[in-house]
């Protein structure tokens, strides 16, 4: 199902996805397919598959970023708030800027500093000059920090997590909204990892639900990224 996705174009690849039955939003289907994954994926952007961004970090998949926002759709109306925590190559900040406009923010929040610069130059040289009045306004940030509590004291309506921790922490929890939606890979590097996706009712319930498995890199220490190589892939 995964990889059959690839194509030689951005807009093949999304009908792909569309036709396997992984996308089927249209708004969803529209911001990927006018935020093209050559910007943010240094290597064989239309593959499905994951590519090295460098210190050990990915672009996730395309599929795995179809998913994503799938599941995160009902929550990415103009005007909301979407925290995206290990942000890495910026594609996803990207997408969810898109379908929050206008009035909407975005936080990527990446650890590593050197990636964190160039998702932002990716995001400059993708959108152009409404990037730098989007940057100004602050209706994306790319913050480099340690993402594992989130942005504490702020709340949203959508919260992306795109490496894997082994319980999501009660700090992280807090800062779904009433109605909001999280995202995340669950579960030790070496152990199994699954996708859990929490829902915040109206009411302010929260319910969560395994959806499949995975593998991702861990939500950790800057010194693991580190450790695995201090280039970036350009
Ligand atoms: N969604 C991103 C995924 C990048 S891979 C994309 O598709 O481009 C996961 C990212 O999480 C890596 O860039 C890694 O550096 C970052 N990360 C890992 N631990 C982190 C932490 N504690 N705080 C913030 N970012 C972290």
């Amino acid at each position: 199902m995964a990889w059959r996705c690839s194509a030689p174009t951005n807009a093949g690849l999304v009908d792909n996805l569309a036709t396997a039955n992984i996308l089927s939003t249209p708004r969803i289907i529209a911001a990927m397919k006018a935020t093209d994954r050559a910007h943010y994926s240094p290597r064989r952007p239309y593959d499905d598959c994951p590519q090295s961004l460098g210190f050990g970090a990915t672009i996730s998949a395309p599929h795995m970023h179809a998913h994503a926002l799938e599941s995160l759709s009902p929550m990415l109306r103009p005007g909301a708030s979407v925290l995206d925590i290990g942000s890495g190559s910026g594609y996803l900040v990207s997408v969810f800027s898109k379908l929050v406009r206008p009035g909407g923010t975005v936080i990527g929040v990446e650890h590593l500093k050197e990636l964190n610069e160039a998702a932002e130059k990716r995001f400059v040289e993708e959108e152009g000059s409404l990037a730098k009045e989007i940057l100004q306004k602050n209706e994306v940030i790319f913050k480099t920090a340690d993402g594992r509590h989130g942005c504490p004291g702020e709340k949203f309506d959508a919260i992306h997590v795109g490496a894997s921790m082994p319980a999501v922490p009660e700090v992280l929890l807090e800062q779904l909204k009433s109605p909001g939606k999280m995202f995340v890979p669950v579960g030790d590097v070496n152990e199994d990892q699954y996708i859990y996706e929490y829902t915040r009712d109206a009411e302010g319930n929260l319910t969560r639900e395994r959806l499949f498995g995975v593998a991702y890199v861990p939500l950790g220490d800057v010194e693991y990224y580190y450790a695995r190589g201090r280039k970036l892939v350009e």
